[in-house]
């Protein structure tokens, strides 16, 4: 089967891989480079219990079961490309960080608890006992052990080498325009190629991974073309030196930090509807090193190494666009918004079993794209 991707985020390179090593022909068209967009610019936290909404989430159980399956994906993936992933099973700390936010972050403990979901409840000494440069005046915090993190940076260099050796090609610098439809079926695409001339893939089936900029393509169904927009974040990375000032996650109210082994201390991140503007604000920074600054003091030594924004990719119901579309051989891969590290496994499987089946997978029933046509 010939298949041709738009986008070489994790969701088309994840796809691209599982179908590859299926035995499809799959090329990835991929407007920069691979990772260029929202991917590469994630905190990669696998935080399903931390982020469970206090409202109904209907995408909840497919980001638990993608968590479920990260340990597995880690092995395949790591065994496939040779990259080590530094996925760290270190847990989360979400603390409040005065007496409103306690009341809050209660709730939240609650509706974990009700939900069925592994978290405890620890008092701000005991917090500090893990962490023990968190704020003196955190009053206490929800441990969730099972919420970890992976480096969004190895997982895209994974995949690309993952695709490459199960036979998938990656071409970077290759702008899809539109993709072609005639008589209820999808049969290729048409755009530029890395040298500007206008170019046309044929394909049995098109895998939709644009992201953000899924909008910007012609030949979609219906309303789906203007079904996902842009949510903005910005992120910052500093410096741990001498040594690692956090081991865990930890999730505050204005932002959250994450450790990396190689010293790296992320902070993120803001949610701003801006559409494509993509600039950092002083605002956005000050937010954040405010933010970091009343969880972790130490915050305001470190030197600060580099910050950078991304596009989150959210559907008008911010809930994953995974399967078929009303047209033949046209499939989603989208919608990821504020979870498609999380979800890389499980859109991988998914996509990959509708592309293959023809059919929407059972776990995503609900997913499917054609609700917002
Ligand atoms: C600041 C921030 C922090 C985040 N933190 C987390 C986190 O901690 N945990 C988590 O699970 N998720 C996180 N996310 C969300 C996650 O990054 C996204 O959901 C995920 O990366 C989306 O992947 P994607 O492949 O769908 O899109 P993208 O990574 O945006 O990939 C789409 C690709 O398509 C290409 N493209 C677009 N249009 C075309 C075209 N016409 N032709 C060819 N190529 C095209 C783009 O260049 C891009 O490379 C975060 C996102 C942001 C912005």
């Amino acid at each position: 089967m010939e298949v041709v991707v738009i986008g070489a985020g994790v969701a088309g390179l994840g796809v691209a891989w599982r179908l590859a090593s299926a035995g499809c022909r799959v090329r990835v068209l991929e407007r920069a480079r691979p990772g260029a967009g929202a991917s590469t610019a994630a905190a990669g936290m696998l935080a399903p219990v931390s982020e469970a909404e206090l409202i109904e989430d209907s995408a909840l159980e497919l980001k638990l079961e993608s968590l479920r399956r990260w340990p597995g994906f880690v092995a395949s993936l790591e065994a496939a490309s040779g990259v080590e992933l530094e996925y760290r099973g270190d847990g989360t700390l979400v603390v409040a960080l005065d007496r409103d936010d306690a009341e809050q972050v209660r709730r939240h403990y609650e509706r974990m608890v009700e939900l069925g979901l592994p978290a405890s409840w620890v008092s701000g000494e005991e917090a500090r006992g893990m962490e023990p440069l968190l704020s003196p005046t955190i009053p206490a915090a929800i441990s969730i052990p099972s919420d970890h993190q992976v480096d969004p940076l190895r997982l895209i260099e994974a995949l690309v080498v993952a695709v490459e050796r199960a036979g998938g090609v990656i071409e970077s610098g290759v702008e899809v325009e539109e993709i072609e439809v005639w008589g209820g079926a999808a049969r290729g695409v048409v755009g530029r190629g890395a040298d500007g001339a206008e170019a046309r893939w044929a394909a049995e089936v098109v895998v939709v991974a644009a992201g953000a900029w899924t909008r910007r393509l012609r030949g979609l169904p219906g309303r789906l073309g203007r079904a996902i927009r842009p949510v903005k974040g910005q992120m910052m990375a500093l410096l741990m030196e001498p040594e690692p000032v956090l081991r865990r996650v930890v999730r505050a109210p204005e932002c959250y930090l994450i450790p990396r082994r190689d010293g790296r201390l992320i902070l993120g991140a803001t949610s701003e509807e801006r559409g494509f503007d993509e600039r950092l604000t002083a605002g956005g920074m000050f937010e954040l090193l405010r933010g970091a600054w009343e969880t972790l003091p130490i915050t305001y030594e470190l030197p600060l190494l580099r910050s950078w924004t991304g596009l989150r990719p959210a559907a008008l119901d911010n809930e994953p666009l995974l399967g078929q579309t009303s047209v033949s051989g046209l499939v989603m891969a989208g919608g990821l918004y504020r979870n498609g590290i999380l979800l890389t496994p499980i859109t991988a499987d998914v996509v990959s079993e509708a592309v293959l089946s023809g059919a929407q997978p059972a776990l995503a029933a609900h997913l499917s794209p054609r609700r917002l046509e």
